[in-house]
């Protein structure tokens, strides 16, 4: 009989790949679905970038790369880095990867131990708590609600933290809320922070392009530049540039840090695939340009669907900041409708309405939904009349 380690019977599957997978299945039976569960613009790549890809495999440039990523792509990472948010790297303080995640596993690899703490605010993204288990250390979960926007507080933050916590991570914007922290409440969080010398700072600034808050986007490196030498700073190519099936992500931070990451990386995937890495290069040198008119239209859809969330029965929708999802409290939805929970909520809505969406549960906090708007306007549209209509008993 095969006995599977107990480090894979602690994780889960990633509930969003999950959701998508069944909302493709039923597709292909024939059935009429409305993918809202998707964490990924639903944009093309733009052409550019495709075109440095296609001259990258006309050239041959199809062999093993140096394991921790070209020296021109770190040699752009550095520059983006310096230009897009004021952080001066060295190409030896870089460290490219198979996206964002594998810059998380990395991480949390070459820094746990058994018994090591990792605090992660919630809702989180789905990968953070698994991937500290599969490194076998502790998620310690601080809860947030809807009416504190979905963020800790500092008194939160400084109850959470302990000896044994060896890494903090932040996202902001956030999935799946697309809350984003203030300048002020950075600030304030880094006050805790430096009373906690041992604890290391994950900023996952995935999001930083897919944002319309009322400040320019910084992170707690920008706000508290003391912080910085315990601060190590992940991104990648895949929201911003349209480019989740290219598989590159990227962090900053020290030096030490950074060798080992590589280290494991070299042990377990090798470098990042070549043709990704010159097509990244070249959307990293691109600027911001290419990402402009995709966040425009993310904001459009965003303030239409929180409108509409707003106006139907047993919803709490609160505006988002950033990234392309809404997260409605359903606390009234369940009650009216006779639904246990979350779970329940997200099967009865695709299997009535053919919607597929996350229940709140996949971030750590149940008695949510998470709704994509990186889809079509006509979807969307098709959506909310099927929500409506899936509501009516609450009328
Ligand atoms: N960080 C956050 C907050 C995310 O939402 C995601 C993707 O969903 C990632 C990191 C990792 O993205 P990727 O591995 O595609 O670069």
């Amino acid at each position: 009989k095969l006995t599977l380690s107990a480090r894979v019977g602690r994780i889960k599957p990633s509930p969003t790949l999950a959701v998508t997978a069944r909302a493709k299945a039923l597709k292909a039976e024939g059935r009429d679905i409305l993918d809202l569960g998707a964490g990924e613009p639903d944009f093309d790549t733009p052409d550019l970038i495709k075109e440095a890809a296609i001259r990258a495999i006309r050239a041959g440039f199809t062999k093993y790369t140096a394991v921790d990523g070209t020296p021109e792509l770190k040699a752009a990472v550095v520059e983006k880095f310096a230009r897009e948010n004021s952080l001066h790297f060295t190409t030896s303080q870089i460290l490219v990867s198979v996206g964002g995640k594998q810059s998380f596993y990395n991480l949390a690899q070459a820094l746990l131990e058994t018994g090591d703490e990792v605090v992660i605010p919630a809702p989180y993204w789905v990968s953070y708590a698994d991937i500290v288990l599969m490194a076998d250390a502790t998620p310690v979960i601080i809860p947030t609600t809807l009416q504190q926007g979905f963020k800790i507080t500092p008194e939160a933050l400084d109850a959470a933290l302990a000896y044994k916590t060896k890494l903090f991570v932040l996202n902001s914007p956030s999935n799946p809320t697309g809350a984003v922290y203030t300048h002020a409440e950075l600030a304030a969080l880094g006050e805790v922070l430096r009373r906690y010398p041992h604890v290391l700072i994950a900023s996952d600034d995935m999001y930083e392009h897919i944002a319309w808050g009322p400040e320019p986007f910084a992170n707690i490196a920008n706000v508290c530049p003391d912080l910085l030498d315990r601060t190590i700073v992940l991104n990648g190519v895949s929201k911003a540039y349209a480019m989740t099936g290219w598989r590159i992500g990227y962090a900053g931070g020290p030096v030490d840090l950074i060798k080992a990451m590589a280290k494991v990386q070299s042990q377990s995937t090798s470098n990042p695939t070549s043709i990704s890495q010159a097509a990244a290069e070249a959307a990293l040198r691109s600027g911001t340009a290419l990402v402009t008119p995709m966040r425009e239209a993310f904001k459009t859809r965003h303030d239409w669907l929180h409108a509409q969330l707003t106006a139907l029965p047993g919803l709490q929708c609160r505006r988002a900041d950033g990234t392309f999802y809404l997260f409605p409290e359903i606390s009234g939805a369940l009650k009216a409708l006779g639904l246990p929970d979350d779970q329940a909520f997200a099967e009865a809505l695709l299997e009535k309405t053919g919607i597929a969406a996350v229940p709140g549960s996949a971030f750590g906090s149940p008695g949510h939904m998470r709704f994509s708007y990186a889809t079509s306007d006509q979807t969307l549209k098709e959506a909310v009349a099927r929500l409506r209509g899936f509501l009516e008993p609450l009328q």
